[in-house]
């Protein structure tokens, strides 16, 4: 495992305890211009961009459909996008980077609690609330502010998450919004289990819900997906749920399989798949870790050529990939490296966004720092709704 970055003529530039966060996170700017180096010859991009290549009639609005899929939960650059990291993610460096915009700096300068720091990347808003309690967001989410302004039924949003504690994610409880606006939820998970009472051992290795805080798993509330809409919503019977889970080897896979079903049943235009894997660095195994960034990285492939085979989907979809946050240095000495995400250094916090498909320039590199927030504002531009309580920016380059 290498440390630290690499500068342009290949010197590596070692992290160095003794600096503050200011200088580190200064040193994180400029050495990010570093990712994707040697890798792909893309050119760095620029803000002064032309015309977007996405054509904003109405009518290819209303065809519009957005797939964002979080890399996570927790990845670093170092074993992602730097340059030490490449040898993780062939599918993404080889298939999916030539037709993207990517984004070297995503800050996310909220708590590093994965159910918070999905809700805020959800609600463009930097959420406060309890990390390990089955609460909804504060404020309005994308799904709300997606159905509501453009009139949207249920069946048009759905989030696929990892745990019992995202079951409340589809839905504020802010006021005008919240109830009867919120996203569908489908938790693999929990549909494998509900599914699979009475065999449980057969699929232990699907149903671990937390790395974190292996005891806690709330009670389910809010609109989680039931059982009994396995057959009528996904058109898939217990035992061939069953019989294929049984050849799956991680959650994110269930949940991969279970958004594929829901593309092609319900074809929803705005889909949020949150992957998980990636968290069982909390183990402290490294190889485990790095197992499951690579096989997040062919998920990512798979997803993206599901969306090409799919006829509602292809063409017409821009898929955004981006982690939750990092996790932390090796070098600081409050942490544990890459096990845990608990220090907020810089390394914890900055990480990358990919963007490809509908709308969206190929080959492009952009270092400008965005933030987590800017994330729904963005969409909301791209499909034609506004997310009038969000804190983010726009990100024009996306436009
Ligand atoms: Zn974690």
């Amino acid at each position: 495992m290498g440390n630290g970055w690499f500068n342009r003529s290949g010197l590596q530039l070692p992290w160095q305890a003794q600096l503050t966060p200011q200088q580190a996170a200064r040193q994180l700017g400029i050495t990010r211009r570093d990712l994707l180096r040697d890798a792909t010859g893309l050119a760095l991009g620029s803000a002064l961009m032309s015309a977007s290549p996405f054509i904003h009639a109405a009518t290819a609005a209303k065809k519009r459909k957005v797939v964002v899929v979080t890399f996570g939960g927790g990845a670093r650059d170092q074993e992602t996008f730097a340059p030490q990291g490449q040898v993780n993610i062939p599918h993404m460096l080889g298939e999916l980077i030539p037709q993207s915009s990517f984004f070297t700096q995503v800050t996310n300068q909220g708590i590093l609690g994965h159910y918070v720091a999905t809700a805020s990347l959800a609600t463009g808003v930097y959420e406060t609330l309890n990390n390990f309690s089955a609460v909804p967001p504060d404020h309005p989410t994308i799904f709300e502010y997606f159905r509501k302004d453009l009139i949207r039924p249920a069946s048009d949003a759905w989030v696929v998450a990892p745990s019992n504690g995202f079951n409340r994610i589809g839905e504020s409880e802010s006021r005008g919004f919240g109830p009867g606006f919120g996203a569908r939820v489908v938790l693999p998970k929990h549909l494998l289990s509900a599914a699979s009472s009475g065999s449980r051992t057969d699929y232990d290795h699907l149903l671990h819900d937390n790395y974190e805080t292996p005891l806690y798993a709330p009670q389910l509330a809010g609109g989680e997906f039931e059982l009994q809409q396995l057959e009528r919503v996904l058109r898939l019977s217990v035992d061939d749920f069953t019989a294929h889970a049984r050849t799956l080897s991680s959650p994110d896979e269930l949940s991969l399989y279970i958004a594929r079903r829901l593309m092609r049943e319900q074809s929803p235009s705005l889909l949020w798949i949150t992957m998980h894997d990636i968290d069982v660095a909390h183990s402290g195994a490294f190889s485990l870790y790095v197992d499951a960034i690579r096989r997040t990285d062919r998920l990512c492939a798979e997803l993206w050529s599901t969306i090409q085979q799919e006829p509602e989907y292809a063409n017409n979809t821009t898929l955004l990939i981006l982690p939750d946050f990092g996790r932390d240095a090796d070098e600081d000495p409050g942490g544990n490296g890459f096990q845990h995400h608990r220090t907020g250094d810089p390394a914890s916090r900055t990480t990358w966004m990919m963007a490809l498909g509908a709308g969206v320039r190929h080959g492009v590199v952009y270092d400008n720092p965005v933030q987590s927030i800017d994330l729904v504002p963005s969409i909301g531009a791209m499909m034609g709704f506004q997310a009038s309580q969000s804190r983010g920016k726009l990100i024009r380059e996306l436009l």
